[in-house]
């Protein structure tokens, strides 16, 4: 019978992974001298790093979404503030919109909307502070 030279395997076509031929033969205690990697090692690597990216990128996004209610709630007070500044003024004209506060109110623009998505901030029914929709 001749002898049949073993055909190229489909690991064969990564250079960098280890021919099937070399995994037979190599000891179970990889004490073999080439560096190659299985495509099991290669594909357990990928998975792990991306398990660790889902985790930061859940996590950072949790964070920015905190920040943002802080920053929604420190635009609230400014502008209550503003509101309660308002009504202790004698000659302000009663408050209708929260437009109406904007002389009273430092940086009207930018305090007057969510950082979220940059809702405007509303009164509420009895007009004495500011919610917003996304913070309540
Ligand atoms: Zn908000």
């Amino acid at each position: 019978m001749p002898i049949v030279p073993a055909r190229p395997s489909v690991l064969h076509t990564f250079g960098f992974l280890k021919t099937r031929e070399n995994s037979m033969i190599a000891s179970p205690l990889r004490h073999d001298t080439d560096m190659g990697f299985t495509l099991i090692e290669l594909m357990t690597v990928v998975v792990i790093i991306a398990i660790l990216l889902a985790v930061a990128v859940a996590t950072f996004m949790s964070t920015t979404a905190s920040a943002n209610a802080a920053a929604c709630k420190y635009n609230q007070r400014s502008l209550n503030e503003g509101i309660a500044v308002m009504t202790s003024d004698a000659d302000a004209p009663a408050i209708a919109a929260v437009e109406d506060v904007r002389p009273y109110v430092k940086n009207f623009n930018t305090v007057s909307k969510c950082p979220s998505d940059g809702t405007p901030l509303q009164l509420d029914a009895g007009a004495h502070s500011v919610i917003c929709p996304n913070h309540p």
